[in-house]
């Protein structure tokens, strides 16, 4: 069975009043239908592909394709050919689909882009397997714990852990590629354990806290003062109060 390809529909039908079948010598005995053939996908017309003209005599049944016709049936094709219009189906696929890309370039370009997905990407990729003590004291200790605590069925050595301070606002971020495996339900329960180990940290007293756990590819659990989510495509908005207001909100 073939998913594409073309097919054909009727698009008129003429008789030829005066003509003589060659076979059997019939006058005005003679039909001419012209196909419209289009490219199908899934048998969806996607635009048309050509016409295809036959002739058939009704007293003995010969058909004619368009090459075999005698100039009679010649000139009545020219003459009628152009009353064979199509019906707009025939480009249905075509047009659904220039209008998905038209409607996807649109949206695209009136997108609004909010520069702290930037920022937010940017810190996604500092996340690392080995946080170092120097620099990140506080995601080096969240591994440390995790690394205690964590079964090893999760593999929590290919964890990654980042953390970011901006004024009263702390950013925590982690990479745990394992997470799908874990009930959903359970799963907020690394943002508790990563709350519990911020709250060991006397510096980070009252500071705002951004929470985003990614799981193998997308940002699963986020927790923030504006609320918690956990989903298989948590919305990274939630984490975006980090960088401050929305441009042109208070
Ligand atoms: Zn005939």
């Amino acid at each position: 069975m073939l998913i594409y390809g073309t097919r054909a529909t009727t698009i008129g039908e003429f008789t030829v009043p005066q003509a003589e079948c060659a076979s059997c010598h019939q006058r005005g005995t003679q039909r001419m239908a012209v196909f419209g053939r289009y490219a199908h996908l899934f048998w969806i017309p996607l635009f048309p592909v050509g016409k295809v003209a036959v002739a058939e005599c009704t007293h003995c049944l010969r058909t004619l394709r368009k090459k075999e016709f005698s100039p009679e049936l010649r000139r009545k094709y020219e003459e009628k050919q152009g009353e064979a219009s199509r019906p707009v189906w025939h480009w249905a696929g075509l047009a659904v689909i220039l209008l998905f890309f038209t409607s996807t370039a649109i949206t695209e370009a009136f997108r609004e882009v909010d520069p702290r997905e930037a920022l937010l990407d940017a810190d996604l990729e500092q996340l690392t397997a080995q946080p170092a003590l120097a620099t990140d004291s506080v995601a080096y200790y969240t591994k440390a714990y995790f690394d205690e605590y964590i079964v090893p069925e999760m593999e929590p050595e290919d964890f990654k852990y980042y953390t970011r301070e901006e004024g009263d606002k702390i950013l925590l971020l982690l990479q745990i590629p394992t997470l799908k495996d874990l009930d959903q339900d359970a799963r907020p329960e690394v943002v508790t354990m990563v709350n519990e180990i911020a709250d060991d940290f006397p510096h980070l007293d009252g500071k705002q806290r951004y929470i985003g756990v990614k799981g193998q590819s997308s940002l699963m659990l986020v927790s923030s003062p504006g609320g918690e989510e956990n989903s298989s495509y948590a919305d990274e908005e939630g984490l975006y109060g980090f960088y401050g207001p929305k441009e042109g909100e208070q």
